[in-house]
């Protein structure tokens, strides 16, 4: 029997081709995908494709837009063995975090994958990304899929999908995983890094769709005002701040700025603390005197997660209409493979 794979199209430039007569982009036709990609005959599964309805630039994704996705995979999880999202580069690492957390117990491979160059253009990167995305979420192992978790796959590499950041904007090589290993390696074959892959889930799969997005980032620089800080914390219904802080958690230490904090902290907002730093570590509070008393006032560590996971992670968890304490605890605690802790 071969394996079903549904490839869903939610915009971005792989879904582009040239108009040969303006010079412009325009949508990709997916219902002649096999007359411009001829080599999908050649892949060893059944290959279906969904547009969804609208296109949009990844730019303007969010957490509806996660939800309608996480939804639609769901919905027709049942008919398919693995799934491959096109999507545009810009915000993927959002998108697959948010995958993450809203798929629970996820046991088939979702892909994530894109391209620099539209599809519909000769030196395109999108057409190997999009076969060997295929290739993954359709290869088993003892009648098992290979990867059965959400992930990003970009020239040559498959990385976690919670793990992973744009880190370039112009390079076909786009995408990074600083503090996980990549889960597979693309050449002649597919070498699959199987001690990090995350194992098969026993329980059946759960689709969450709530997220709450009264979230910021409180990104630190070296003289941030006192009325740039509390204009964040003012913001109405805030319930939780992602505060980028300096290498292993580091953050001011003047007596205004704390205070700042500390307002926030009694008034309910959550704060987590994520390192700027984009790999080598984690955040390690009380590590240094100026983190010490970032912990003393109860924010809670972020470890080594990304920005782009923690954002999912925090709409999620508060979503789930979580108490502060629970959404505190939940957060330092590994849930779909984010954060490494010791
Ligand atoms: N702006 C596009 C997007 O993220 C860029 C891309 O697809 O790479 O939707």
């Amino acid at each position: 029997m071969k394996r079903k794979i549904l490839v869903i199209y939610t915009g971005g430039t792989i879904g582009m081709m040239k108009n040969r007569e303006t010079g412009s982009l325009e949508p990709f036709p997916f219902d002649d995908i096999y007359t411009h990609l001829p080599m999908l005959h050649l892949i060893d599964a059944k290959v279906d494709f969904d547009v969804m309805q609208p296109l949009i630039d990844s730019s303007d994704t969010n957490h509806e837009f996660w939800v309608k996705l996480a939804t639609h995979i769901y919905n027709k999880y049942d008919n398919y063995d693995g799934f491959v999202v096109l999507h545009g580069t810009d915000t993927m690492a959002y998108t697959a975090s948010a995958l993450c957390f809203l798929l629970e117990n996820l046991g088939k491979p979702v892909i994530l994958t894109g391209s620099q160059l539209p599809l519909g253009v000769m030196r395109t990167d999108g057409r190997e990304n999009i076969l060997n995305s295929i290739e993954i979420a359709a290869d088993t192992k003892d009648g098992q899929p290979c990867v059965p978790e959400v992930c990003i796959y970009f020239e040559n590499s498959l990385y976690r999908g919670n793990r992973a950041y744009k880190d370039n904007a112009e390079h076909f090589n786009a995408f990074t995983s600083s503090n996980y290993p990549k889960l597979a390696e693309v050449g002649v074959f597919i070498k699959y890094n199987r001690q990090y892959i995350r194992r098969q889930p026993t329980e059946k799969l759960i689709l969450h769709t709530k997220m709450d997005d009264n979230i910021a980032i409180l990104k630190l620089y070296p003289g941030i005002t006192d009325k740039a800080v509390s204009t964040l914390f003012s913001t109405p219904k805030l319930r939780a701040v992602i505060m980028e802080t300096f290498g292993a958690g580091n953050a001011p230490s003047n007596a205004k700025f704390l205070n700042l904090l500390k307002e926030a902290v009694n008034k309910g907002i959550i704060i987590v603390n994520v390192t700027q730093c984009k790999g080598g570590g984690a955040v390690e509070l009380g590590k240094y005197a100026t983190s010490l008393e970032l912990r003393n006032l109860g924010i809670v560590s972020g470890h080594d997660i990304t920005t782009e996971a923690a954002v999912s992670k925090l709409m999620y968890l508060l979503g789930e209409g979580l108490t502060n304490e629970d959404v505190k605890k939940w957060m330092e605690i590994p849930l779909r493979g984010e954060i490494t802790i010791d």
